[in-house]
């Protein structure tokens, strides 16, 4: 990359941040520090006011159990942005909680943001951090960032694979020489994968699990392939006939198979990618394989389906929720150079 020196007249007093604003989880880099905030993409509001009462981890643990005059939101949940004014009171707090000293010297804001969002959701994301106190905004595509964040030769002339599984989204790119050669971007993700298991619970056993509970379950005994030793847990809920609170041992077997549909759409989505790639960079990555990064790519034998679906080598990012977010950090290093580039 051709560097240029920029004058930054606030370079020296504001730090530069970027923002990975996920559909489950917001994380923010500041320039030279790393990922200092890693909080759920939750905002807590009174319902009548509409005012803000918690952001982040304290309005997650809302999540379910609020009266009925506050509600907890997920604004970008399925991956398009929900609530515009929800979405900037959210990175607004963010940006503040970071920002050393966001009124006199406001910060440059790098957001990564779901390849899949309408020119419309764009330019919102864009006013929102505006007016959330940023100084200049750069939006970035998601996949990109994620392959940036991975360390990925997107600048080389051969093929980069990336699909980053996240809460409500699932995207994959092909990307080389810096450009995006295909993308695409599905709502499914861990969120799915979640509502997958919560269905089975009811439908097999009449028990009603809670969104926490669930994904405990997916954490702990989830998995994509047959596992070495199958493993059980105890999952407590309600029983939905009795009404009461109950017990039952369940097993990585049953949740393999309520997981199996949701897993094998995302395995679909990564094959139509495949048939739809130019020959050359099909070819390469029969060495350089597929990246995985986001949460939803650390359920238990993923990579493995992966392998034996496309026959391709697969690899788990080593920081895979982080991936994102260490992308946007990269981009800080060059930002004026960025900025530039995309006027
Ligand atoms: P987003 O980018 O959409 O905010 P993330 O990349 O942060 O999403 O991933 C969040 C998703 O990953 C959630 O659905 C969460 O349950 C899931 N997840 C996180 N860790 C694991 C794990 N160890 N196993 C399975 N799923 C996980
Ligand atoms: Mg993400």
């Amino acid at each position: 990359m051709n560097k240029r020196k920029s004058l930054d007249v606030f370079g020296f007093l504001s730090n530069d941040i970027g923002i990975d604003l996920g559909t489950a989880n917001t994380l923010v880099f500041v320039k030279d520090q790393g990922v200092v905030l890693q909080e759920p993409s939750v905002v807590a509001i009174y319902e009548n006011s509409k005012k803000v009462r918690a952001v982040g981890a304290e309005a997650k643990r809302m999540l379910g159990r609020t009266p009925g005059n506050i509600s907890a939101i997920r604004p970008m949940k399925d991956g398009v942005i929900a609530d515009f004014e929800i979405t900037e009171a959210m990175l607004r707090y963010f940006i503040t909680k970071v920002s050393k000293n966001p009124k006199l010297v406001p910060p440059r804001v790098v957001i990564a943001v779901p390849s899949g969002i309408t020119e419309v959701e764009r330019r919102a994301v864009k006013e929102s951090a505006i007016h959330a106190g940023a100084r200049e905004v750069l939006l970035l595509q998601e996949p990109m960032a994620a392959a940036i964040g991975v360390g990925l030769p997107i600048d080389e002339p051969t093929s980069n694979m990336i699909v980053d599984i996240g809460g409500g989204t699932t995207e994959v790119a092909i990307i080389s020489l810096n450009g995006v050669v295909y993308t695409k971007s599905i709502r499914v993700g861990g969120d799915e994968m979640d509502a997958a298991i919560m269905n089975y619970m009811k439908r097999a056993y009449n028990l009603l699990i809670g969104e926490r509970t669930t994904e405990e379950v997916k954490m702990k005994i989830g998995s994509a392939v047959p596992l070495d030793e199958e493993q059980t847990m105890d999952v407590r809920g309600r029983d939905s006939v009795a009404g009461l609170p109950k017990t039952l041992t369940i097993t990585s077997e049953e949740i393999r198979e309520a997981l199996s549909e949701t897993l094998q759409s995302i395995v679909d989505m990564v094959r139509s990618a495949l048939e739809r790639c130019p020959p050359e960079l099909s070819a390469d990555l029969v060495d350089r394989g597929i990246v995985l990064a986001g949460g939803g790519s650390l359920i238990h034998g993923f990579d493995m389906l992966l392998t034996q679906a496309t026959g391709l080598p697969v690899f788990v990012a080593d920081d895979a929720l982080r991936a994102v977010a260490n992308g946007t950090g990269v981009v800080l290093q060059d930002l004026s150079l960025w900025l530039s580039e995309a006027k």
